[in-house]
């Protein structure tokens, strides 16, 4: 949402009003759990973030893993232009081992998956059907079927010390957790889930600047029309120089 200079002002505001310490806290509420870890969860695509946990990812991945920079910012921006396109497409923190790796500050959205009982489970209409008759009407670009059809599954394979969690338990952390972004953003803005966005969408908004979505129909069209990912490409090599 915010570009560099924006954004390091905001860790520091993060940093004086202990957000980061807040949101431990508010995650540490959730039970610790165990799963067979096939990642089917993580290959769905990349899960909402608060601006918060934004944050949160943002400086653990500036401090912890400057060797994965470049693969990060060239799997987020594809991620970023593609997803509605390519079927390829999974959570740029997903290794090749099935693995998260920023497992220890990986967002809400995460950490809730799993905790609701198949009855409380629902992933609510993401108006994907809509948003392909508009794409194929006014832009000629075919969202694949298998992208439009497919919702995430119940999981039922978490295990958890306390059984499952109510709807209202974790809606509340949820409001809990986002209410830390009122400290940046309006609060009629973070109460319409403004500020809760994939994490590509966050960094590219970071990295690419304002004018980034502008872009995404002509990048998807080239790569709909013959796989043609030229201008993709040029917006991942300016991506891949971002410094964290
Ligand atoms: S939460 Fe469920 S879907 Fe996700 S990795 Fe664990 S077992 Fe697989
Ligand atoms: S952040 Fe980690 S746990 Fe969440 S979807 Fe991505 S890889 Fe999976």
């Amino acid at each position: 949402m915010l570009q560099q200079v924006e954004l390091y002002s905001a860790l520091g505001k993060a940093e004086q009003n202990e957000l980061f310490a807040k949101l431990k806290t508010a995650y540490a509420m959730l039970p610790q759990t165990t799963c067979t870890g096939c990642a089917t969860c993580c290959k769905w695509g990349s899960p909402p973030a608060f601006f918060v946990e934004y944050l949160n990812m943002y400086k653990y991945v500036r401090d912890n893993m400057k060797d994965k920079w470049q693969e990060l910012l060239r799997r987020s921006t594809e991620y970023y232009y593609l997803e509605l396109v390519d079927t390829q497409q999974t959570c740029p923190f997903l290794g090749q081992d099935n693995k998260c790796s920023i497992y220890e500050v990986r967002p809400f959205s995460c950490r809730a998956y799993g905790l609701l009982s198949k009855e409380d489970f629902a992933i609510g209409d993401r108006g994907l059907k809509q948003l392909a008759k508009k794409f194929k009407e006014e832009y000629d670009i075919t969202i694949p079927e298998e992208i439009v059809n497919y919702d995430l599954p119940w999981c039922g394979k978490v295990v958890s010390p306390r059984g499952y969690e109510s709807k209202s338990t974790l809606a509340g952390l949820a409001a809990q957790i986002g209410a830390l972004d009122y400290t940046f953003f309006p609060q009629e803005l973070v109460d319409q889930e403004g500020t809760l966005l994939p994490y590509p969408v966050h960094l590219c908004n970071t990295v690419l600047g304002s004018g980034v979505r502008a872009r995404k129909i002509k990048v998807m069209k080239q790569f709909c029309d013959n796989g043609n990912k030229e201008m993709l490409n040029g917006f991942i090599e300016k991506a891949i120089a971002f410094q964290f």
